[in-house]
């Protein structure tokens, strides 16, 4: 693979939807975060936060952070479909609800739909409601892209 720049690495990182976690391969921060340097601009950026910005838009309040949907955020995962805004208070909660084996889960087809309904009304973060379900924040992506069947 050829080497990429720092820039085409976000665009990369931007568009991935998949579930594996994409690793930084440059400079990463003490804490394990992806450095971009935009010294003329800002200084040193953290990658994952570009990336949460070009994929859901502007930090809705200052009170929010960029979450990791996978936990993998000190190791190094930029993959947009990974990351969120949600306040420090939803990211406790959230952490503190993770379950134990969540991927052992299944759903009935009755919680997917009903899961797809609360995603749909735009008020609840998938972490949110992979907490709610007790499900792995990682198939959360794989969860919403899959049509509710009938039953
Ligand atoms: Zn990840």
């Amino acid at each position: 693979m050829p080497v990429l720049n720092t820039d085409a690495f976000l665009q990369r990182a931007i568009r991935c939807t998949s579930d594996e976690c994409l690793i930084w391969p440059f400079a990463r921060s003490r804490a394990g975060y992806g450095q971009v340097n935009r010294r003329k601009l800002k200084g040193v950026m953290n990658a994952h936060v570009l990336v949460c910005e070009a994929v859901k838009g502007p930090k809705p309040t200052p009170e929010h952070e960029t979450s990791h949907t996978c936990h993998n955020g000190r190791a190094g995962c930029v993959n947009g479909s990974h990351v969120e805004w949600a306040t420090k208070k939803e990211n406790m909660r959230v952490r503190r609800g993770r379950p134990q084996k969540p991927w052992k889960r299944k759903l009935t087809q009755k919680e997917h739909s009903d899961l797809l309904k609360m995603y749909s009304t735009g008020l609840f973060t998938q972490a949110e409601i992979a907490a709610h379900y007790g499900l792995a924040w990682q198939s959360m992506h794989h969860v919403l892209h899959t049509p509710a069947k009938r039953v």
